[in-house]
């Protein structure tokens, strides 16, 4: 039945590993990514208007509500293409530190999306509804299907792998905005490049050997942005001195994420970081599944 209103959560995402293969001619890079849903979440709540349009609040007041928020650009993709009646009053509670690496605008996007297509009865499948995700955003995709993934090609190209074992999962990001277009620019690939083992990381993880696959992790961009923000060389080694089985920086950046078998570690080295690190973010969760 059409809905009048809903709300709905969109979880925030870690990449354990990141690899850039290559690069097309138009551009963009080819990677290798897995990525990993976290229980850090922005809230969007949706309300049908009698009027056309999409108007768009949150509580940030420097994003942006126009198209260029990947909220409104992907809700009136769905509204034209299916000639939907009235218009939406979307509001936007963001959690997720923006600019950070956690594909905090692809999430919002792709829950816009599953919102749309229940609240109009659009009975549109993942997949159906993937396959329009992917033409706002290669990351859009994946955090439509959520959970543990393997993404290749630009981002777009999915595939299951087996899910993470349990843990606690500490976020740190530095009072930095990183442009993730800038570090892809900045990114040389050459026969110096040291490449993440995505291959072992994926073994790993069908062994359900937490600490192998926290042996492994790894983000080629690191070198270009830790190069750029050497705190983000100190909040690895601070997470790995304060009991983390691994730490790694998320996507371009700047966040950094630890993992730990013990919450009350991870608590307390968030305590510590909070102090350590002047003006950062910091937040224990654990694993989206
Ligand atoms: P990724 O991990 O995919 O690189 P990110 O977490 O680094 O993403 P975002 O938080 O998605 O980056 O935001 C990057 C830019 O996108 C922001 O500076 C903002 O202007 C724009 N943007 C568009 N829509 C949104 C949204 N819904 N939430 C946050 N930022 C948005």
């Amino acid at each position: 039945m059409a809905m009048e209103s809903m709300w709905i959560n969109a979880p925030a995402k870690i990449n354990i590993g990141l690899d850039v293969v290559g690069r097309r001619e138009d551009g963009y890079h080819e990677v290798r990514m897995i990525m990993q849903s976290i229980r850090l979440f922005d809230r969007l709540t949706l309300n049908r208007k009698k009027d056309p349009g999409v108007r768009l609040t949150t509580n940030l007041k420097f994003l942006p509500t126009d198209e260029n928020n990947l909220i409104v650009k992907s809700a009136k993709m769905l509204m034209k293409e299916f000639n939907l009646e009235g218009g939406l009053n979307i509001n936007l509670e963001k959690r997720i530190p923006v600019a950070a690496g956690m594909a905090g605008g692809s999430t919002d996007a792709a829950s816009t999306m599953i919102a749309i297509n229940q609240m109009y009865d659009l009975n549109l499948s993942n997949s159906q509804l993937m396959k329009r995700a992917a033409k706002i955003g290669a990351d859009i995709p994946y955090c439509i299907m959520k959970g543990t993934a393997l993404a290749e090609g630009i981002g777009e190209k999915l595939s299951t792998v087996p899910k993470l074992p349990n843990c606690t999962v500490l976020i740190v990001k530095p009072r930095i905005h990183v442009s993730t277009k800038e570090v892809y620019s900045k990114l040389q690939i050459d026969e110096n490049t040291v490449h993440p083992d995505i291959n072992s990381m994926i073994e790993a993880m069908k062994k359900k050997d937490l600490e192998e696959l926290c042996s492994n992790l790894g983000n080629v961009l690191e070198t270009v942005t830790i190069n750029m923000y050497p705190e983000i060389q100190d909040i690895k080694d601070f997470m790995m001195e304060n009991g983390a089985l691994g730490s790694l920086m998320s996507g371009s950046g700047p966040t950094v994420f630890g993992i730990f078998t013990d919450k009350d570690v991870a608590t307390k080295t968030k305590e510590a970081a909070l102090a350590k690190f002047e003006k950062s973010f910091a937040f224990v969760t654990d694993l989206y599944r």
